[in-house]
């Protein structure tokens, strides 16, 4: 199997080792990575700059750098890593969850998205760490990766869709399993905090305390707080279909839906 993989965290996340360990044992694995962390950065793409690809060590694969985001990643490593396609598009491990509306401001979840895109087997993974001090558990995401890729890479798929995998930074013994979840709500509080710089003029920093309403049964908020590995497929065709067709039965335009 010729694999991609990518992450948001940057070639110095240690969760890009992590996966890379557990892809080894699926095929031939490529690395191409932003050269620095662009956590939250979406489903950006660089149009108006140059993209520079670097050829890095890493644990003797092939590796590379981008000075872009995990989009620009995806593509470049179809363009020079693997030319003539791969099989499956991995992107992560996060370091911190994607769950919920996470979703669409991460840019690990956007490298699956890119890699669906292309018309290619792609999984995002995370590590739902909640406490930002606490050592995060890797070791958990090693495990669970070494037993279950295979499995998720060998899943019956459809087109335009990809797998969100978020794994509770616990101890590997304290996970109590693995379930398929629907993407749930995360809301946060207090998200933009204003402060006052040295000379007195107030910036502002976004980021906020999120507020785990876990009691959301069958989501992937409440099967994480619950210490489950929740996997979540996700659809690129965004449209609603039963609301189109509501909407346009109300003001009476015709529905190709
Ligand atoms: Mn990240």
């Amino acid at each position: 199997m010729r694999i991609l993989i990518t992450n948001d965290d940057g070639i110095h996340g240690h969760g890009l080792k992590v996966l890379a360990e557990a892809a080894k044992l699926l095929g031939e694995v490529k690395i191409v990575a932003p050269d620095r962390e662009r956590s939250a950065c979406g489903h950006a793409m660089t149009l108006r700059d140059p993209l520079r690809v670097t050829s890095v060590p890493f644990d003797g694969l092939e590796a590379y750098t981008v000075n872009g985001v995990p989009v620009d990643c995806v593509n470049v490593g179809l363009t020079v890593a693997w030319p003539d396609g791969c099989d499956l598009v991995l992107s992560g491990v996060n370091h911190g969850p994607n769950l919920g509306f996470d979703i669409t401001y991460s840019g690990t979840v956007a490298g699956a998205m890119e890699g669906a895109i292309n018309g290619i087997r792609s999984i995002s993974v995370s590590l739902a760490t909640f406490v930002v001090e606490a050592p995060p558990h890797w070791e958990t995401a090693s495990q669970w990766l070494g037993e279950n890729l295979g499995k998720l890479a060998g899943l019956p798929e459809q087109e335009l869709c990809f797998l969100n995998v978020n794994i509770p930074s616990i101890a590997p013994n304290e996970v109590r399993g693995t379930k398929f979840a629907e993407m749930g709500r995360r809301v946060y509080k207090d998200r933009v905090e204003r402060r006052d710089d040295p000379w007195g003029r107030p910036y502002y920093w976004q980021g906020g305390a999120v507020v785990m309403k876990a009691n959301q049964p069958g989501t992937d908020v409440m099967a994480v707080s619950e210490g489950f590995v929740s996997v979540t497929p996700l659809s690129l065709n965004w449209t609603q279909h039963k609301l189109a067709r509501l909407q346009a039965e109300t003001i009476g335009w015709p529905s190709d839906l």
